[in-house]
């Protein structure tokens, strides 16, 4: 007994894998008791006869909470980590999860009040992964077990009606639905399947067995292992078959297959495809559905009737068993970093969890972010590309440079204005009514004549200020680092937030001396108007963040551009993610440099991001696309790169920038934000701080760790509250908990609002 015991708490063992152990987590968040080694606790449990285990209580407690099982003998299997169980809290039933045994605790303690399901809910992987992450990102067990169930699952009450609702059909012990058996052995697709093209089918030999040597069993792995493929391939040259021939070899193994996408926008599209091919075997979760569709789909997965799950972002910690592929589709996506407590990155989580369940995992893309290009060249990836679009040709890209336009514009307008430098708010663009090139319009306008449509993308990220040369188009850079400077003080000071430079607002040009320096930022609706009064005879569509969070106006919205309803859809990055619409022949940048422009060291990669997917947007048809770039740096290297298709020229010198910079991948960050109303608290506790961790870092000899800051975040006040932030910048052998002392974890620091932030994708 006490070795069938022993099985289940194998992941507390160090896992060479895993930095850390878990006696850490526990003094982390000052959990009741320390375990001893599993061994000796088995020990004492035989002898006591006593069982008391560790429960993580999501609504109730950032630590985790002992409690005694004395249910009989039969419901043992209760205690086992993962077993989702009810206690009383101050009183109240709660729901929690079991995560470990524990030795009994010098206080009296409550018993464990039911099993809610009688067998393990949260798959011991699962579990695993989620201890990682909690250690990883430096934040408590119960808020991260928080996110692997819907909301409904933590609420005691009518527990038990649900639980014969979704368990009727799958008692415990019966075999999860198989996948028809037709599957197995099987060289065609499926229904309505296409005949992959060769470069596609040596794409699936390399994910799952690791070389594209032509062999009869190219597309059924010999065994699955942990291993990560960098599927690379222009939009439209055919990765999502790619995908759905992987996952059926998998499925047919009968191991289960997890896929992502890093936003609602794209699980229309994806679950239509997938939907084709697995029906009621596949299941699709995200923020969109209402609470009765999760939580159905949540049992699903759990019990083992949908074996392939396609999530958003937090979808990475679907319930699922015994999973043998990850799919991570366009794996460079920001978006799959959290700005939100906790801050995780889903596709780190993804082949962090792909590792523990020893299982492929596939990063999709047509632009890879640069870790993961360095990956490949690390050897620690395999890569193959997708040359070639299966249907339509590359678009051509086109950029018109619109200093000319608008110095002319600016100087007519400054004989009316004094001419003091401009410190509006982004919203009071000087320059009203002329955002878009005439030129720009009239392609707008051409396209619909020939009954094609185009998509405005108005490439606008973040709301920081920084002044912009309407002379020369440089934005004023730190002279330190390779970004731009922030405006603070309603433009009277300029910040660097990587080395915390600061000087005076310069009035003149730091490269041509000129004055016509502004500072930047506006909006989607603003380039709305203007598309609207130059061409009234255009139907167009907007899509923001409104429209994102509902997914039925989304759907609506995207059906009425497919269907040819509407002529111009315009929208932010957004757009650029993924959506395939065949009749669109014009895709139009506007202000690419803004994002060239913001404080932060990936707007190079971010750029050259847009640029590509925008690509892939247009003609995806039979009509040949365009692209048109509306930019004040009409030679920035990111440009002529992305238009002489020299992608490899990019990653290289991005590569090199990195390292000699000393900026991730090449070092680890972690971002420490606090928030306070009051100005003054806030500047005491973000100086407290930095002086806890400075102590930190002598104490524990850590001399490599370099501490930036504080200084007020780029978006100094949000919502009232004013805003500091400290940047960490550690070696890559040193692990955020090392940096980052134990007693400061938690919410708040002092009387400020706090938030830890490791391996930051925004620094607003
Ligand atoms: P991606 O995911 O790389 O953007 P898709 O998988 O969506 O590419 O493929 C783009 C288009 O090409 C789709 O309409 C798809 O049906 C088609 N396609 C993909 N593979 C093939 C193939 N082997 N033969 C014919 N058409 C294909
Ligand atoms: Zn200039
Ligand atoms: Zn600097």
């Amino acid at each position: 007994m006490v070795s069938a015991q022993m099985t289940s708490w194998q992941w507390w063992h160090p896992n060479p894998y895993w930095p850390n152990d878990y006696s850490f987590a526990q003094r982390l968040y000052g959990y009741g008791s320390v375990n001893k080694n599993p061994e000796s606790i088995a020990i004492e449990q035989s002898t006591a006869q006593r069982i008391f285990v560790e429960i993580a209580v999501p609504s109730s407690s950032p630590g985790l909470l002992t409690y005694e099982s004395t249910l009989s003998s039969a419901m043992t299997n209760i205690t086992s980590p993962g077993s989702i169980v009810e206690v009383d809290v101050r009183g109240r039933p709660k729901v929690g999860v079991v995560i470990a045994r524990t030795e009994p605790p010098t206080y009296a303690c409550k018993p464990i009040l039911k099993a809610i399901w009688g067998q393990p809910t949260i798959p011991d992987s699962l579990l695993k992964l989620m201890l990682w992450v909690s250690q990883y990102y430096l934040c408590p067990l119960p808020r991260l077990i928080h996110l692997c169930a819907p909301g409904a699952i933590w609420k005691a009450a009518a527990d038990t009606k649900r639980a014969k609702r979704y368990k009727s059909d799958a008692l415990p012990g019966q075999e999860p639905p198989q996948l028809g058996v037709k599957l197995r052995g099987e060289r065609s697709y499926g229904d309505g399947a296409l005949t992959l093209a060769s470069e596609q089918h040596a794409a699936v030999s390399v994910i799952l067995r690791g070389d594209d040597a032509p062999s009869i069993d190219a597309d059924h792995p010999a065994k699955i292992e942990f291993a990560t493929t960098l599927l690379e391939g222009v939009t439209g040259s055919g990765k999502t078959e790619v995908y759905l021939a992987c996952a059926k070899a998998v499925l047919a193994m009968g191991r289960s297959v997890l896929v992502l996408v890093p936003e609602i926008a794209l699980t229309p599209q994806m679950t239509m495809r997938f939907r084709a091919h697995f029906g009621q075997d596949l299941a699709v979760i995200h923020s969109g559905l209402t609470t009765a569709e999760v939580e159905r789909e949540w049992y699903r997965i759990a019990l083992g009737q949908a074996r392939i799950v396609l999530g958003v972002r937090r979808g990475v910690f679907a319930p699922l068993q015994s999973i043998g592929l990850i799919i991570v589709d366009e794996e460079h996506d920001a978006s799959y970093k959290s700005d939100d407590y906790p801050c995780v990155h889903s596709r780190d989580v993804a082949i962090k969890r792909a590792q523990l369940e020893g299982s492929l995992c596939i990063l999709g893309s047509a632009s890879p972010s640069l870790e993961s290009h360095i990956n490949v060249q690390r050897g620690l990836y395999r890569h193959v590309t997708l040359h070639r679009r299966q249907r339509g040709a590359q678009p051509q890209i086109e950029i018109f440079d619109s200093r000319p336009f608008f110095r002319s514009f600016k100087s007519t307008e400054s004989n009316t204005k004094t001419r003091t430098r401009s410190v509006e708010r982004s919203t009071d663009l000087s320059f009203q009514n002329a955002i878009i090139l005439p030129q720009i319009l009239n392609e707008i306008s051409a396209c619909k004549n020939r009954g094609e449509q185009s998509m405005i993308i108005v490439n606008r990220r973040g709301f920081a200020n920084f002044a912009l040369c309407l002379s020369c188009g440089q934005a004023q850079k730190c002279p330190h680092c390779e970004v731009t400077t922030t405006l603070h003080k309603a433009g009277t000071l300029e910040i660097c937030h990587h080395c915390g430079f600061k000087v005076a607002a310069r009035t003149n040009c730091v490269s041509c001396n000129s004055t016509h320096l502004e500072s930047r930022g506006f909006g989607t609706q603003m380039v709305e108007r203007e598309i609207a009064q130059a061409l009234p005879e255009l139907k167009l569509d907007r899509l923001d963040r409104d429209i994102m969070t509902s997914p039925t106006r989304l759907s609506e919205l995207l059906n009425r551009f497919r269907a040819g309803e509407s002529d111009a859809l315009i929208g932010t990055q957004i757009l650029s993610k993924g959506h395939d619409f065949p009749r669109v022949s014009l895709v139009a940048i506007l202000h690419l440099e803004d994002s060239l422009f913001l404080p932060d060291f990936r707007s190079s990669e971010r750029t050259f991001q847009l640029l590509l997917q925008s690509a892939g947007r247009a003609g995806r048809g039979d009509v040949p696309g365009r692209v048109v770039v509306q930019s004040l740096q009409p030679e920035h290297p990111v440009l002529l790169a992305v238009r002489s298709h020299q992608s490899e020229k990019f990653y290289r010198d991005e590569t090199s920038l990195r390292r000699m910079a000393g900026l991730p991948p090449f070092v680890r960050q972690v971002l420490l934000l606090l928030e306070n109303r009051d100005e003054v608290a806030l500047s005491r506790d973000a100086y407290s701080l930095k002086r806890t961790i400075d102590e930190h870092l002598r104490q524990s000899q850590e001399s490599a760790v370099r501490l930036i800051g504080p200084h007020p975040a780029p978006v100094e006040r949000l919502g009232g509250q004013f805003r500091a932030q400290i940047i960490l910048c550690l070696p890559k052998t040193t692990l955020p908990r090392m940096a980052v002392p134990a007693a400061i974890l938690g919410e708040r620091f002092g009387t400020s609002g706090f938030r830890i932030d490791v391996d930051p994708q925004n620094f607003m």
